[in-house]
């Protein structure tokens, strides 16, 4: 139901905790957050509430500087610690999603035969394997790939072992942002996630993929022909606490 994700050299858990207090008023059944540390993705799940997450993530020692954060409104899976997001696939890829993927019927089939184990009932765990099977060293090349195969609605949030200063996020049907911050970089499904930390908000549009490194950006949009173009985005100045764009 809510994303939130950053690129920093900072420990970043505070800001996507606080992200997801501020999505809370959305509604949510369960939430989780991942992050990269010591070259491994590390993730912390909860059925409670965001200050519950907060307590278990300091009990896991839960830290790093890139990161990405969920609230989860569950359509396909109940509401359970194991289908919370983030997703794993193959302790490589992490992944958090809003929305709904229609052919994930299809995709999970498909992934099976390819030796994927599923962990979840979701229709979001199918993006993580395909992500993963499509992975050939260049994080944004296989998102980018992986979502000419989905059908449904979605906004993800995507990152990789092997790519410790690295997002990717994607939209097709469900709203994202990105925040444009000095030396970082962040995600949001609304603005009002991010405020106190940027007011440099670039509105991401239907078909965009993003990439997220320290510092910069990089937004490419899927054509007709299912090609990826390089687009400029404006980036707007949003009033913290309205979320209205000047
Ligand atoms: N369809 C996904 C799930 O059930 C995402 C739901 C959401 O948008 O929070 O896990």
């Amino acid at each position: 139901c809510g994303i939130v994700g950053a690129v920093s050299t900072r420990n970043i858990v505070p800001v996507l905790v606080e992200g997801l207090k501020r999505l809370e008023y959305r509604g949510y059944d369960s939430c989780g957050v991942a992050v990269h540390q010591g070259g491994e993705l590390r993730r912390t799940r909860s059925t409670s509430r965001v200050a519950e997450l907060d307590t278990q993530i300091a009990q896991d020692g839960v830290q790093g500087g890139t990161g990405i954060a969920h609230t989860r409104w569950a359509t396909h899976g109940a509401p359970a610690v194991h289908n919370a997001h983030p997703h794993f696939s193959g302790k490589r890829i992490g992944l958090v999603h809003n929305g709904i993927i229609e052919n994930h019927d299809e995709l999970r089939a498909e992934l099976q035969n390819k030796g994927y184990v599923f962990e979840s009932q979701t229709d979001t765990e199918v993006i993580a394997h395909l992500v993963h099977q499509l992975y050939d060293g260049d994080l944004f090349d296989a998102v980018q790939r992986a979502t000419t195969r989905l059908k449904g609605a979605y906004a993800i949030a995507v990152f990789c072992r092997d790519e410790p200063h690295r997002v990717v996020g994607a939209r097709e049907g469900s709203p994202l942002v990105l925040g444009v911050g000095q030396g970082e970089t962040f995600l949001a499904s609304d603005a009002m996630a991010l405020a106190g930390v940027t007011d440099q908000i670039v509105y991401l549009e239907e078909g965009d993929v993003v990439d997220l490194q320290l510092g910069k950006h990089w937004i490419t949009a899927r054509q007709a022909d299912g090609s990826f173009e390089r687009v400029q985005r404006e980036v707007r100045t949003v009033h913290a606490h309205t979320g209205a764009a000047e």
